[in-house]
């Protein structure tokens, strides 16, 4: 019996219970148990179909099962899908070349998943600290913002502000200075000889869309270049056109030292992350400093090139840019008494409720029912991210829905 066939002997309730009881409770996922993807579309066990407005918190942008990507990953698995980095592949340097090119950086150090690029670039920012700027020995602070969201290890959780995802998982990693997000004197004030960076989230997906006031990026630049201290942008979730620029670092003209990259950079088939910043930065590590099993894998190497090939080719940083305006003007019109504003950038919206709304949950449950998947983040906020391919027919035929489903008492 072929896999997928397995899964069809079990219906939607079934599987949901299964997953319930086998698995730990770390995600309170949405009643939707999907089986196919195909461009913004998804499909569950039942048949019924659903816009995607998450895009797997915009791992997706290039949309579900894109054909070229796919393709990519066919071969290059038929081929040669694993090396480690102990022996060269011929795929890797041709990454780094494509994304190089793009980003206009000097030099890549590529991972996994989100989370351990963020690792390598904290390794780097402290080793950057110690060999050039000379801070002493284990000294290196690093400056984060309030209601950060970087990932889940143990040192990236030791910087957050959510309770949660900190609760019963000490002791933390030393070593981070946390400020309020959007105000660039509270970092000027933070800055102490023995700051090596900055690191922030040009717009802070994960606390609700939050886009810090205009010039923000530009002053922090500014402090950096004063102070010696490196700015490092955590472009996970707003690179790779999410925003209507390739970096989101770009609305402001701002170029970091470091921008970590990850979700759609493996194309929304396969994980993919990556470090590029200067030689001066990533020139530091030499051989044995750090690594990755699977990082830089083949496959991984053939996906990201082409995953970059679709954003260029299909235009996806212009169409998120225009896209996103249009759906963002047509979400402002939607007269509804729970909805208290309304902000991002790009395909980057989030739609922030009135306190008294009870609660974003009970409208993606019904935008659900409706055949568009949004996921609520922070009680009040729903996120619209869809792939950065959605159409303006699309959103013709997605916003009078939402209207309707916030419009309801
Ligand atoms: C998703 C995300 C991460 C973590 O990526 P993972 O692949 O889940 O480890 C880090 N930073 C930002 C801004 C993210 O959105």
């Amino acid at each position: 019996m072929a896999a997928n066939e397995a899964y069809k002997i079990r219906n939607a309730e079934e599987l949901i219970a299964l997953e319930e009881k086998l698995g730990a409770h770390n995600y309170h996922p949405l009643d939707v148990v999907l089986t196919r993807g195909e461009g913004v579309w998804v499909y569950d066990t039942d048949g019924n179909r659903y816009l995607d407005c998450l895009s797997a918190y915009s791992a997706v942008n290039q949309g579900h099962a894109h054909p070229r990507i796919v393709q990519a990953m066919i071969e290059q698995a038929q081929h040669l899908p694993l090396t480690s980095r102990a022996f060269r592949n011929d795929q890797l340097p041709l990454f780094y070349e494509k994304l190089l090119d793009l980003t206009g950086y000097e030099m890549v150090l590529p991972m996994n998943t989100g989370a351990e690029a963020v690792e390598t670039a904290l390794k780097a920012a402290r080793k950057w600290g110690y060999q050039v700027k000379g801070i002493p020995a284990n000294k290196a602070e690093i400056i984060v913002a309030e209601g950060n969201f970087h990932g889940r290890t143990i040192t990236i959780i030791s910087f957050s502000t959510e309770d949660q995802y900190r609760e019963d998982f000490g002791p933390f990693t030393p070593g981070f200075v946390t400020i309020p997000y959007g105000d660039a004197d509270a970092i000027a004030r933070a800055i102490t000889p023995n700051t090596a960076a900055v690191f922030i989230e040009p717009i802070q997906g994960e606390a609700g869309v939050i886009v810090p006031p205009e010039g923000y990026l530009r002053r922090i630049r500014e402090m950096c270049d004063q102070h010696h201290v490196l700015l490092i942008a955590d472009e996970i979730q707003t690179g790779l056109g999410r925003t209507g620029k390739m970096l989101a670092s770009e609305h402001e003209n701002v170029r970091p030292d470091m921008v970590v990259l990850g979700k759609a950079l493996g194309g929304g088939v396969y994980p993919v992350s990556a470090v590029v910043a200067s030689r001066e930065i990533l020139g530091l590590f030499r051989p044995g400093d750090h690594g990755s099993t699977f990082g830089g894998n083949p496959i991984a190497a053939a996906v990201a090139q082409e995953a970059l090939n679709v954003i260029v080719e299909e235009h996806l940083v212009e169409n998120a840019a225009a896209m996103g305006q249009y759906f963002r003007d047509h979400l402002e019109e939607i007269n509804s008494p729970h909805i208290d504003h309304i902000r991002g950038k790009g395909l980057l919206i989030g739609v922030v409720l009135k306190p008294e709304a009870g609660g974003a949950r009970r409208f993606t449950e019904v935008l659900q029912k409706r055949g568009v998947l949004a996921k609520e983040t922070h009680e009040h906020i729903i996120r619209f991210a869809p792939p950065l391919i959605i159409d303006q027919p699309t959103l013709d035929w997605v916003l009078p829905i939402i209207r309707d489903v916030l419009q309801m008492p």
